[in-house]
């Protein structure tokens, strides 16, 4: 008896050591792109704030995208978010991402992996439908998580979740809801992305080290820089590049 006690404990015991060490070494969730072409050059276009079923030109900067992706025979496409207006996706069967998504990049040339963050319009819908896998059965090319890193060889792309920064959506909310589930408590949630982006910075010997987010840090734009990013993600940045 006293044996198989022990053995039991042995096995709780190890069970505690691996799931404290597995959420304390929380990583960000890693991508492999390799680079096309013996000079290792890499192609990919940039777009956000674009799911608008079409409308607003979106049919257009599509068509143009598809004609630059030709010439440059992209590696990959990256969106920075607010990816479906006005409010994200209303759940995973939502007509509005192949309305806004498939069927408006048609290209040949954009039959690429998509990588895309969150932007706070689509906090403003049920958030995780945009995470979940099941939404690439629909459209292969689809893949958005908060925050994760994307490794090109030449350029290591660190994809950050900028909207829970940002005190206004939390403070003022002027008539929005947003679905914070995953980031309540916010302060760990920030203080945990904060220390992954710093490590992963640090640990990367990528020639490019590029960071995407929603919100700018800096902009002449008329949102204007981000000044809870300017406080909390540039000295980051700033000292990992020194
Ligand atoms: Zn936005």
């Amino acid at each position: 008896m006293a044996a198989m006690s022990s053995f039991f404990l042995l096995i709780i015991g190890l069970f505690l050591v691996f799931t404290t060490t597995t959420t304390s070494f929380a990583e960000l969730e890693r991508f492999e792109e390799p680079a096309k072409g013996a000079d290792g050059s890499l192609s990919f276009l940039v777009v956000g704030d674009w799911g608008r079923r079409g409308t607003y030109n979106q049919s257009q900067v599509s068509l143009q995208m598809g004609k630059i992706g030709e010439k440059l025979d992209l590696n990959f496409v990256i969106s920075t978010g607010d990816n479906f207006y006005d409010n994200g996706l209303a759940g995973t069967n939502d007509p509005n991402f192949e309305e806004s998504f498939t069927k408006v990049y048609t290209a040949k040339s954009l039959q690429k992996q998509w990588y895309s963050v969150l932007g706070n319009h689509d906090y403003r819908g049920d958030t995780e439908a945009q995470l979940d896998p099941i939404l690439r059965k629909i459209d292969s090319r689809w893949l958005c998580l908060r925050s994760f890193i994307l490794n090109a060889e030449i350029a290591e792309f660190f994809f950050i979740d900028t909207s829970p920064f940002v005190d206004s959506y939390f403070n003022t909310p002027e008539g929005h809801t947003y679905d914070w589930r995953g980031v309540t408590p916010r302060n760990n949630y920030i203080a945990n992305l904060l220390k992954d982006v710093e490590t992963a910075l640090r640990e990367s010997s990528a020639k490019w080290k590029i960071v995407v987010g929603h919100h700018a840090i800096r902009s002449a734009g008329h949102h204007g820089d981000t000044p809870e990013l300017v406080k909390q993600l540039l000295p980051i940045l700033q000292v990992v590049i020194n």
